[in-house]
């Protein structure tokens, strides 16, 4: 799945949300989050980002772990 991290808080742009093919990308409090049972991984999203949010989940900078942890907590919670 691709992720989004830090730089989205406060951010929310939602360029992504336009481009994704399969309406993934959910609005939260704060930030955007990727369900990552939809997300086809199809990397549509990241290119398109203004602030550098997103990452596919293996290049996700360590220091935004937590962000694949707290993405998939947000899809339990709803
Ligand atoms: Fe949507 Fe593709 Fe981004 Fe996944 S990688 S969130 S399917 S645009």
């Amino acid at each position: 799945t691709y992720v989004i991290a830090q730089p989205c808080v406060d951010v929310k742009d939602k360029a992504c949300v336009d481009e994704c093919p399969v309406d993934c990308i959910y609005e939260g409090e704060r930030t955007l989050y990727i369900n990552p049972l939809e997300c086809v991984d199809c990397g549509a999203c990241e290119p398109v980002c203004p602030a550098e949010a997103i990452f596919y989940e293996d290049d996700l900078p360590e220091q935004w772990s937590d962000f694949l942890r707290a993405n998939r907590d947000f899809f339990k919670e709803i």
